[in-house]
């Protein structure tokens, strides 16, 4: 017997092939794509404008893998916190943070995460697997039918568990499945796309036609603080990622986010902030500051508002656009470098426990 298709892993065109390679009209495609993305349905059953053979065919030929919620917790600042789970039963975190100005997904690219920084939930947990680009663009199709946004315009960030770069080509694809017109339609102006800053990757991306906005997870000012907090800085040294940013090709107006989480007594002093706008010299810059969310296992404490307000006066005083963002979701755990999915790796509650005291 073969095994049926998985629609959600195609791109419009590969879809239009299968059906064609099938003896199925192409156009057939753009129907299948607008009930999965715009509508939600991924039960060819309900498909009702396609013939009933149609409509039994592909249901014998073709699948389209959904991931399924498992738990869905709502903050009481209004953020949602998805644990969405896969085929193989293997599980992912996606959250929905309403109003920031408007509607944004916080989703996933691998489970776990091998960059092991260390101020990061998900870092302990090492990398358990990439996911696919059906599986990244279908934390988009749940979130947006559980939250009833199919039809409104919303933002997604790769900020979730993973680091994007690292699972670069199905990440891309996931891009541009979400992209198509019949589809969600999601604008790459839209899309934020956070690293760590793997060199190869970042060059990589600015020769993508769907290019989204771009966050370098940068946390420290020196190349020594930074490989202790984001031990991939030992391969792709803070300076080449300067470099880098420095040739990114930006569209008019546009800027590269540098992500910033500040850990009190560690990188969150005067002289670190002037040595972050010296860095930033020459870049189409802004600076967004994230007061660490503290979590048991993470060694490091949140700096006080007076510290932060202080750090982002001296990069503002040097013409730095500077924001600080706010924690959403502490209650459930949402919060940025705090997801992290008990019984995910198959690991006992003593041994998720252990990982995090390490
Ligand atoms: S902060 Fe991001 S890149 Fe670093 S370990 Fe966590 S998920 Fe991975």
């Amino acid at each position: 017997m073969t095994v049926p298709l998985n629609i959600a892993e195609l791109e419009l065109t590969e879809v239009e092939d299968a059906l064609e390679g099938r003896g199925c009209e192409r156009f057939h495609a753009r129907q299948l794509y607008r009930w999965m993305y715009k509508r939600g349905v991924t039960d060819f059953g309900r498909m009702t404008d396609l013939s009933k053979d149609l409509r039994v065919r592909l249901g014998r030929e073709f699948t389209i893998a959904t991931p399924a919620v498992t738990s869905d917790q709502r903050s009481s600042d209004g953020t949602r916190k998805f644990v969405l789970e896969f085929a193989d039963k293997r599980c992912i975190e996606a959250v929905f943070i309403p109003d920031t100005p408007s509607m944004t997904f916080c989703i996933s690219t691998q489970v776990g995460c091998a960059m092991g920084c260390g101020f990061c939930l998900t870092g302990k947990m090492g990398l358990v697997r990439n996911l696919t680009a059906g599986e990244i663009g279908g934390q988009v199709r749940v979130l947006a039918a559980a939250t009833e946004m199919l039809d409104h315009p919303f933002n997604i960030v790769l900020m979730g568990m993973g680091e994007p770069l690292h699972n670069y080509d199905n990440t891309m694809k996931a891009l541009r499945i979400l992209h198509e017109e019949y589809g969600l339609a999601v604008s790459p102006r839209r899309v934020t796309l956070s690293t760590v800053g793997i060199v190869p990757g970042l060059k990589r991306l600015a020769h993508e036609p769907l290019m989204p906005n771009l966050a370098i997870s940068l946390h420290a000012t020196t190349e020594e603080q930074r490989t202790a907090l984001v031990p991939p800085n030992r391969k792709y040294p803070l300076a080449e990622i300067l470099e880098t940013c420095r040739h990114f090709p930006l569209k008019r107006r546009s800027r590269i986010t540098f992500e910033y989480v500040m850990l009190s007594g560690v990188n969150d002093t005067p002289e670190d902030a002037r040595r972050l706008a010296r860095l930033l010299t020459g870049i189409k810059a802004k600076v967004n500051l994230i007061p660490l969310n503290p979590a048991p296992g993470i060694p490091f404490e949140r700096p006080s508002d007076d510290r932060v307000d202080r750090f982002a006066q001296i990069l503002a005083d040097r013409y730095l656009t500077v924001s600080v963002r706010k924690s959403r979701g502490q209650d459930i755990r949402a919060a940025c470098g705090q997801l992290i999915v008990e019984g995910g790796t198959k690991k006992s509650a003593a041994q998720q426990m252990a990982l995090l005291m390490r």
